[in-house]
């Protein structure tokens, strides 16, 4: 658990000085980069098809609640059961009662950032239910006690011979660091939880609203024990997951999988309709839709609007300088990465995103590699704005920033500021950079230099050429 009173910098500092997790990040990262690049380079319909994409989001969210109440009716219609979540506390509290009333003692897991948001693992441990995560990913960082580091990959952090000693020491089986053995002693272990489980909790990758389907993909299996074995099947998902059409969900699978792992298709594709029908072998009793708001309705007329367009692809994260050097655990929160910064300004407030609104090079990457063509670093930049207007940027960056605001706006100040920045920056230049700065200025300087004040500042340059003519 990422401690929240150690500040974003010093986290940011710790991780960069983690060589495991600098290897571990290089190799996950540039693999996925390079996988998503081939998917794309032979996929020529790819860019027609994520402007499509991003048009059914946008006309979705036009018409959400149009879109909410026909998926409550299909899936009731079908048997289901649908809850409507105001809060991450509301949906905690919704998923334990159905456990309790099922008398449910263990619940298998398939990954679902989701249920990470409403931080579920810990209420069902506190109720009396053992959650067992069923992804490899999600296996191995339960087993280290800790959170995902990525959208897809949540064990990214992680490098093979760490995965082995992790096995070795919890599991008391001595493992070797190949990621072929690991899988194997994964599985061996999970079978039998998958056969013990009363109930079954996934996320929702999409919920199709014309016929009350809930869509999961996966590459390993899980999903799919996990909707069809236990005798209660729990689905969490964002209000903002639901597609209006079958058809519109066949152009969100085809970028999906090609955006996160580089695949034309996940593995599996599994759809849910209901519980177990009379004439059905397999499926569970009872199915239970939740339908999680925690902001994110509020946000429909907000800054971060265009967010709710995310496929949780982990794209934006895999390409972001930022998050490639620091991975996920220095973000604090749930979500890591450029499009965990606005998920987590929409869950947590703005606030909590003082700092890491300023994890980012606005380099434009993350908005390149999103199949939804998702504009994150204008919503960053908002975000900076609106937390500065706020008042919540640190005081001397208030000041500093203050005093050049009010030298750009009075030339008269400005031209007589020139010659004297260029005898204060005397001592301190070296050529024609500053590479240090004193007192709480030096954080400018401590990733970057500082250009000198130039010789003659373009008004001298133009006053002495209007003089010549
Ligand atoms: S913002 Fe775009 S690239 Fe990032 S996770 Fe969401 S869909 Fe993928």
């Amino acid at each position: 658990m990422t401690d929240l009173s150690v500040p974003f910098r010093e986290r940011a500092g710790r991780a960069l000085d983690d060589h495991f997790l600098q290897e571990a990040l290089t190799i996950a990262t540039t693999k996925f980069i390079e996988l998503r690049r081939e998917a794309f380079g032979s996929f020529p319909e790819g860019d027609a098809l994520r402007d499509r994409a991003r048009a059914i989001k946008e006309a979705t969210l036009q018409r959400l609640d149009a879109h909410l109440e026909r998926l409550i009716d299909r899936v009731e219609a079908l048997g289901g059961h649908v809850h409507f979540a105001r809060t991450a506390a509301e949906a905690r509290e919704i998923i334990l009662g159905i456990a309790k009333r099922t008398g449910a003692r263990m619940a298998v897991k398939s990954k679902s950032m989701a249920t990470e948001e409403i931080d579920l693992n810990e209420a069902l441990e506190h109720a009396g239910v053992t959650p067992v995560e069923t992804d490899l990913g999600e296996y191995i960082i339960q087993l280290a006690h800790e959170k995902p580091s990525h959208i897809i990959a949540p064990a990214i952090h992680k490098t093979k011979g760490q995965v082995a000693e992790l096995f070795t020491r919890v599991l008391g089986r001595p493992a070797e660091p190949d990621p072929e053995a690991l899988t194997r002693i994964a599985r061996a272990e999970l079978r039998e939880k998958f056969l013990q489980a009363d109930l079954g909790i996934t996320g929702a990758n999409f919920a199709v609203a014309e016929t009350g389907t809930v869509v999961l993909v996966t590459n390993e299996g899980n999903g799919r024990m996990i909707t069809s074995l236990p005798r209660v099947h729990v689905a969490v998902m964002g209000v903002e997951k639901v597609v209006p059409s079958m058809t519109d969900l066949m152009v969100f699978l085809a970028i999906l999988a090609r955006s996160a792992t580089g695949q034309k298709l996940s593995v599996y594709t599994t759809m849910v309709q209901g519980p177990r029908r009379a004439d059905e072998l397999e499926g569970p009793d009872e199915f239970h839709l939740v339908l999680l708001d925690n902001g994110r309705i509020r946000q429909l007329a907000g800054t971060l609007r265009e967010a709710l367009s995310c496929l949780r692809c982990g794209a934006c994260l895999n390409v972001c300088p930022v998050y490639r050097q620091i991975g996920g655990h220095a973000y604090g929160y749930t979500y890591p990465g450029p499009i965990g910064i606005l998920l987590t300004a929409m869950l947590n407030g703005n606030a909590a995103v003082r700092d890491l609104a300023h994890a980012s090079s606005l380099c434009g990457a993350c908005l390149d590699a999103c199949p939804v063509r998702i504009d994150i670093p204008r919503m960053l930049i908002a975000l900076r704005k609106e937390n500065v207007e706020a008042g919540r940027a640190p005081a001397a960056e208030r000041s500093a920033f203050g005093a050049f605001a009010r030298l750009l706006r009075h030339p008269a100040l400005y031209r007589a500021a020139a010659p004297l920045a260029r005898v204060l920056q005397r001592p301190l230049a070296r050529g024609r950079r500053i590479r240090r700065l004193p007192l709480f200025f030096g954080a400018w300087t401590r990733t970057r230099d500082l250009p000198v004040v130039a010789p003659r500042t373009f008004s001298e340059r133009w006053r002495a050429l209007e003089r010549e003519r």
